[in-house]
């Protein structure tokens, strides 16, 4: 199952980034703004309490004072209205006697005050009340204490009126506040949103012009971190893409070639044939014999290169088994010892240990077989060709050492290559097609191993495989 979660999804990356970037500005000022009104309200009635205290006080002395009476003229009564008007309240004096003796409303001047709360207080059963009322006023309700117990009561009760018009001000100052920072965050916003998809559009144009152009197109490294990263990679794919396609380039001029040569030794011993009036039958027989080994030529080309290209499937499927490789190699090695006797050529075998692998048979042998072959067909006559198997808990070793002609320290990596031969006239003369080792590496990477050569011109070559033992799935 894919670990790949991104879902496909249909708007754009900038109207995304853009949307996400308001969305987040708009949440941000309405929590701001709710929890200054809720601090601004809180703090303007703690305010208003505080002052309805402090000037009570004052009251409670001045009524002492006038010997709870309103009745002498005295500066009391513009007191009490100035200290009203400043708290935008109705402030009511209640005497002993329940008798309401100054209401800046006026109108209940005289009247008996029958309040429970107001009862409560000048009785002594609560020493004040101070609360809020549900249509937004504050209401306190304070004694007059002299020296013989309670003397009166005064109310006050301020209105939050000013609170709320403050708070409705404040509340238009905050919206326009708001709307120019939404402004300037949606002017942001967008040219975050245009400034982080810019780098993709470039990257979208070039990609653009590199599909009608081939693979010569680089992207320029620039814009943030990640599209600079996306790019080399990209610059990065488009250098291997060129590589292969040269390569592919190169191989199919090289097969064309290879293909055309037998072809063409065919068509100039034809023609030769049929141009030579007095051909006689040996004649004959040896040209069509020479014929002969064209085809066959031809027909082992072919056959290598579909099996190469079979190889080079990335689902060419592996049919893994464990297999004796001792065994394996005793097979491989009793086809090729006759081919080596008749040039005297000595082969030798050693195992270390027993060896049971993870590999697919066939495609193994074809390897080995390439390589035990190789150092018998470039090998002198009379020489020799050791071949030894060893094994640690990881891996197993193969090793076929001759003492044959060689290999160049300028050819070592090519002779991997798909057909480069050392010398070109002897690998044609012993049947080589120049894609063995290539199909050996080939099928030694198949098996997550490696080959390496140590050679020396005119003193033989050393291949040394090393395959893992258990095959591990990746
Ligand atoms: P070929 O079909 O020509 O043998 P290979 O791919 O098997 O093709 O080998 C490539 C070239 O490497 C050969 O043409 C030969 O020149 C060189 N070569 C391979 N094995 C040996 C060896 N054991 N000793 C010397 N040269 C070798």
């Amino acid at each position: 199952m894919s670990k790949n979660k991104l879902k496909k999804v249909n708007i754009s990356l900038k109207f995304f980034i853009i949307a996400s970037i308001i969305v987040i500005c708009v949440f941000v000022v309405g929590v701001t703004y709710n929890v200054f009104d809720k601090v601004y309200y809180k703090e303007y009635k703690e305010a208003i309490k505080a002052d309805m205290l402090e000037n009570s006080r004052i009251l409670q002395d001045k009524l002492l004072d006038n010997g709870m009476t309103m009745d002498t003229p005295t500066d009391l009564n513009l007191d009490i209205d100035s200290v009203a008007a400043m708290l935008d309240a109705r402030i009511m004096i209640v005497n002993e006697e329940y008798r309401v003796i100054k209401d800046t409303y006026v109108e209940r001047v005289n009247s008996i005050v029958v309040n429970s709360d107001v009862i409560h207080v000048m009785s002594g059963k609560a020493e004040y009340y101070m609360d809020e009322l549900p249509d937004g006023y504050i209401r306190y309700i304070c004694p007059v204490v002299g020296e013989e117990g309670v003397d009166g009561v005064i109310i006050m009760i301020a209105s939050l009126d000013e609170a709320k018009k403050i708070e409705g001000n404040a509340d238009r100052q905050t919206i326009i506040f708001g709307a120019l920072v939404m402004f300037v965050c949606a002017i942001i916003a967008v040219i975050i949103g245009i400034l982080s998809v810019r780098s993709m559009k470039i990257m979208n144009r070039h990609m653009e012009e590199a599909k009608e152009g081939g693979f010569d197109e680089r992207i320029p490294v620039q814009g943030f971190k990640e599209m600079r990263a996306l790019t080399e990679n990209y610059n990065d794919t488009m250098n291997k893409l060129a590589v292969l396609d040269s390569t592919r380039q190169e191989f199919v001029s090289n097969v064309s070639h290879e293909l055309k040569t037998p072809i063409t030794s065919m068509k100039v011993l034809a023609e030769s044939l049929i141009q030579n009036e007095e051909a006689d039958l040996p004649m004959y027989k040896e040209f069509m014999s020479d014929i002969s080994e064209e085809i066959e030529r031809e027909s082992k080309i072919i056959s290598d290169l579909l099996t190469l290209v079979k190889m080079d499937k990335k689902s060419a499927a592996m049919n893994i088994e464990e297999i004796d490789i001792n065994a394996l190699l005793e097979v491989i090695l009793k086809r090729v010892i006759p081919i080596a006797n008749s040039r005297g050529i000595e082969i030798t075998y050693e195992s270390y240990r027993e060896v049971k692998a993870d590999i697919d048979e066939v495609k193994f042998s074809l390897a080995l077989t390439n390589i035990i072959e190789n150092a018998v067909k470039y090998n002198v006559d009379n020489g020799w060709v050791k071949v030894t198997l060893n094994a640690d808990h990881k891996n197993f070793y193969i090793k076929v050492a001759d003492s044959g002609v060689g290999i160049p320290d300028d050819c070592k990596e090519q002779v991997f290559e798909r057909f480069y031969r050392v010398d070109k006239a002897r690998s044609r003369d012993t049947g080589g097609t120049g894609l063995g080792l290539a199909i050996t590496k080939n099928v030694i990477l198949m098996h997550k191993g490696t080959i390496k050569l140590y050679s020396e011109s005119g003193e033989g070559s050393t291949f040394t495989i090393k395959i893992p033992i258990k095959r591990v799935e990746s």
